[in-house]
C-alpha cells in the first residue's frame, strides 16, 4: 500500500480515481448539477451544520453509543469488540442520518416534495419519517416483490403519510425502483428532491451520502479514544451500496494503522445469480449513473443477484469503495446466507441484540475469522441496524431448510 495521503473527495466531475462520474441522460444533468452546487454551498454553511446537528441529536438520538460486547469479545478471543449502535437510531438503522441531511437540503432548496426508492424498506421508512416531520409530501418507489417481502415496512410508510408506489418492471426489486424514482425526478424536478438511499448513483450522491453518514465514524473515533486511549486496530462493516461502511471508514482513511474490512453478501455461493459480492464476481461497468464494480455478464447485461438480506442485494457497489479497494486501503470479503443467519442467532444469544440481516454479515465475518485476530486487537463493528424487520425472513429461511 502506498504511504501517500489518500484524497477522499471526488474531482469536480464526481470521479473517485477512475470510478463514479455522471452517467445519466441529458435531462438529468441539469438537476444533478443544481444539486451538486447547492450541496457544495450548504456543506460549508455554519447554520446548515448547526441545524443538522440539532436534529441528529434531538430527533435521531445521536450520538449513538459505542458498546463493549463482553461476551462476544471472550468468544472471539481478542482484546475488545465494540459495537457502534446505529440500531438505536430513530427508525432502527443508520439510513435516517442520510434521509435527514437530504431532507434539510431539499428544504433549503425550496423543494416541498421528496421521493425515494427502497429495497427492504428501511430507507423508505426513514425518508417517510423525516418528510412527515418537515411537512413534505413523500412518494416511495418499491418493487412489487419487495413490497410482499417487507409488508410491515410498507404499512409503516403508509402510516407516516407516504404514498408507496409498486414497481412492476423487471425483477420487481430495488434496481427497478431506482429507475422509477429517476423517471419521477426528471418529470417533477422543479418541486421535487430525490433522496437516494446509499453511497451510489451519479455525482453528487456518493459523496453527499458519505458525508451525511460520516457522523458514524466521527463519533466512533472520539468514543474509542475515550474508551481505550487509542485508535482501533480493525473496523468491520457490511456493504450493500456502501453507505454505512463508508460512513464508518471515511474519518479513518488516512490512519494507516487501522485495518478496514467491508463484508459483502456471498448469498448461496459465488456463482452467477447466486450472490451480491461485486468484488468477488463483478467487473467494472456502469449502472444507474455511476462507473464502478458491477455484477454483469460478458455482454454487459446486469446479472441477477441474491442475498437473504434485501439491503445487500444490489448489483453495484458505491464507486468510492472501488477506489479504496484498488488502493488496497480497504479489504473486502463476503459471507454466505447461512453464516449470516447463524450470526443473527449468535448475537441475539450472546449479547441480547438481534441485528439486521445486513449487519449480521459483518458479525458473521468477525466470528468466522476468529483465528486471524490478535490478542491485542481492538475491533469495532458498525451495528448498522436492528433485526426486528427480519424476523419473518429468518423464520421462513429456517423453515425452508428444515423441510
Ligand atoms: C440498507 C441497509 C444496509 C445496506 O446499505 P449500505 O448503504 O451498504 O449501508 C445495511 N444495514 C442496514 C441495517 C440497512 O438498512
Amino acid at each position: 500500500m502506498s504511504r501517500r495521503r489518500i484524497v477522499t473527495d471526488p474531482d469536480p466531475n464526481g470521479y473517485f480515481g477512475p470510478y463514479g462520474g455522471m452517467y445519466v441522460p441529458e435531462t438529468l444533468m441539469a438537476p444533478l448539477l443544481e444539486l451538486a452546487a447547492a450541496y457544495d454551498r450548504l456543506r460549508k454553511d455554519a447554520s446548515f451544520k448547526r441545524e443538522l446537528r440539532a436534529y441528529l441529536r434531538d430527533y435521531v438520538g445521536r450520538p449513538t453509543p459505542l458498546y463493549l460486547a463482553e461476551r462476544l469479545t471472550r468468544e472471539v478471543g481478542c482484546a475488545a469488540v465494540y459495537l457502534k449502535r446505529e440500531d438505536l437510531c430513530h427508525t432502527g438503522a443508520h439510513k435516517i442520518n442520510n434521509s435527514l441531511g437530504q431532507a434539510l437540503l431539499a428544504r433549503r432548496m425550496g423543494k416541498k416534495r421528496v421521493i425515494a426508492e427502497t429495497g427492504a424498506g428501511q430507507h423508505g421508512v426513514a425518508t417517510a419519517t423525516v418528510a412527515a416531520m418537515f411537512g413534505m409530501s413523500c412518494v416511495i418507489y418499491m418493487g412489487e416483490v419487495d413490497m410482499e417481502r417487507q409488508a410491515l415496512n410498507v404499512f409503516r410508510m403508509r402510516s407516516l403519510g407516504a404514498e408507496v408506489v409498486p414497481v412492476t418492471a423487471g425483477q420487481k426489486t430495488l434496481k427497478e425502483a431506482i429507475s422509477e424514482a429517476m423517471r419521477d425526478w426528471v418529470t417533477n424536478v422543479r418541486t421535487t428532491h430525490y433522496i437516494l438511499g446509499s453511497a451510489l448513483g451519479a455525482h453528487p450522491y456518493p459523496r453527499m451520502v458519505r458525508d451525511f453518514q460520516s457522523v458514524i465514524g466521527q463519533e466512533t473515533r472520539r468514543q474509542i479514544q475515550k474508551a481505550v486511549g487509542r485508535l482501533p486496530d480493525v473496523l468491520l462493516a457490511c456493504v450493500g451500496g456502501g453507505s454505512n461502511a463508508i460512513g464508518m471508514f471515511h474519518p479513518f482513511i488516512n490512519d494507516r494503522t487501522v485495518r478496514m474490512i467491508g463484508v459483502e453478501a456471498g448469498g448461496l455461493g459465488i456463482r452467477k445469480g447466486g450472490h451480491a459480492a461485486r468484488f468477488a464476481g463483478g467487473k467494472v461497468g456502469i449502472l444507474q449513473g455511476t462507473k464502478t464494480f458491477v455484477l454483469q455478464d460478458r455482454n454487459g447485461q446486469i446479472e441477477l443477484t441474491h442475498s437473504v438480506s434485501a439491503g445487500l442485494d444490489y448489483a453495484a457497489i458505491g464507486p468510492e469503495h472501488s477506489l479504496l479497494r484498488d488502493l488496497g486501503r480497504v479489504e473486502y470479503a463476503h459471507v454466505n446466507d447461512r453464516e449470516a443467519v447463524s450470526a443473527f442467532d449468535t448475537l441475539g444469544r450472546w449479547e441480547g441484540l438481534l441485528p439486521a440481516l445486513e449487519t449480521a454479515h459483518a458479525v458473521a465475518y468477525l466470528i468466522k475469522q476468529a483465528k486471524q485476530w490478535r490478542k491485542k486487537d481492538v475491533i469495532v463493528i458498525n451495528l448498522s441496524g436492528r433485526g426486528d424487520k427480519d424476523v419473518q425472513q429468518v423464520a421462513a429461511w429456517k423453515k425452508a431448510r428444515a423441510s
